[in-house]
């Protein structure tokens, strides 16, 4: 039985989540479970799981959730939720908070020793210089339920690194493989959110439609897999069948293939070294479409190019990146600035940027703060 802490559990992989822990229940135990502010589905969800302990990183949301519940201890804001992160009574933590939030738990996870069921890929941009040695001295486990990831971990399972030329990450494209960089221009939020093969939150949903969720995946990739950025290539696969593959030296590749549903990644994660017979729909190769393959365009997507090339400089980078993107994502979901935007406030961020390496988590957070005040700063009209 392994005991759980969820965080971000009213998000689209918590949700996902919970309904793989209520698929096992003799394999999977809910005992804690955290989220920004969506009180009124935590309750929802305390009352179906029962969990000893839950926050809230909305303080407003967690004394509302305090007053509904009974016999459960509400905690509030980020140290609440590290302390969900980190508590003794678990084993396992999922980290799928969205964004830089999950940093924090994520890291306090870690020093714990927890194992990790990592989908929040934030956190690695941002900081796998740092937690990466941390992991390996705490002793805990990472295992990644980001689909791609998820594939790459079972395609190199038992591989020497010395084997291995490279590996291809797919990307279905997004809602706009097909679009001019002319009809970019004009794209409205509601097309942007309109994703062709997986159903996701917003932040990633936009993402995907830019193409900066596969250059974030090359970074993530970087980080678990020891492998540098020419080592790493994106594949553009619009069906989303095959979720990754690798390529061997002596020219073999294996490819992972399953069904295009999350909690198939959650499930192998959370399971992991273990595997659950499947209560999910199984693929029937029979009936599938013809698979494409096709090399991504960083002309008309520069924000792929743009992840490239902080993974390569290195230090904070990465994490530069990841906070113009935040900003820039925020800026169109709310109509202040049109899609093409996005990439050239991250380009703008990353020159001025003055980088250093990543030593320290507080230290860290400044960078993540001052990036993003000049990522405001450099749209325009400045925000
Ligand atoms: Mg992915």
């Amino acid at each position: 039985m392994k005991r759980l802490s969820i965080l971000g559990s009213t998000g689209s992989i918590g949700q996902s989540a919970l309904n793989v822990v209520e698929l096992y229940p003799e394999a999977f135990q809910v005992v804690a479970l955290a989220a920004r502010d969506n009180s009124k589905l935590l309750y929802e969800q305390c009352q179906r799981h029962k969990p000893q302990l839950v926050a809230l990183l909305d303080e407003n949301a967690a004394s509302k959730l305090r007053s509904q519940l009974a016999g459960v201890r509400v905690l509030a804001g980020l140290e609440g939720v590290a302390e969900v992160a980190s508590h003794p009574a678990i084993d396992t933590v999922l980290s799928s908070i969205s964004g830089a939030a999950g940093l924090v738990p994520t890291h306090r996870a870690i020093m714990a020793g927890k194992n990790i069921a990592l989908a929040n890929k934030e956190t690695l941009v941002m900081g796998g210089d740092l937690l990466i040695p941390l992991l390996q001295k705490k002793g805990g486990l990472l295992v990644p339920v980001d689909s791609e990831h998820a594939a790459l971990h079972q395609c190199l399972a038992g591989s020497s690194s010395d084997h291995v030329r490279r590996l291809i990450l797919t990307a279905s494209g997004g809602p706009f493989l097909k679009k001019t960089s002319e009809e970019l221009k004009q794209v409205s939020v509601e097309e942007a959110l309109n994703h062709p093969t997986w159903e996701m939150g917003q932040k990633i949903t936009i993402d995907s439609a830019t193409l900066m969720n596969k250059g974030l995946e090359v970074i993530e990739a970087h980080h678990l897999f020891g492998f540098e950025s020419e080592e790493i290539s994106v594949l553009i696969h619009p069906q989303s069948i095959i979720h990754s593959l690798v390529e061997f030296v002596d020219g073999t590749m294996l490819a992972q293939v399953s069904i295009t549903d999350m909690r198939s990644a959650i499930l192998y994660a959370l399971s992991y070294p273990e595997r659950q017979v499947s209560k999910l729909p199984r693929l029937d190769l029979p009936s599938l479409p013809d698979l494409e393959f096709g090399e991504p365009d960083t002309n008309r997507f520069p924000c792929l190019r743009l992840a490239y090339q902080a993974l390569a400089e290195g230090q904070t980078y990465p994490a530069v990146l990841n906070a113009a993107n935040e900003v820039a994502v925020d800026l169109f979901l709310r109509q202040k600035i049109p899609f093409t935007s996005v990439p050239e406030i991250i380009e703008k961020t990353l020159e001025i940027h003055d980088p250093e390496p990543v030593e320290a988590i507080d230290r860290l957070l400044e960078v993540d703060r001052e990036a993003r005040e000049t990522a405001r700063k450099v749209s325009e009209p400045p925000y």
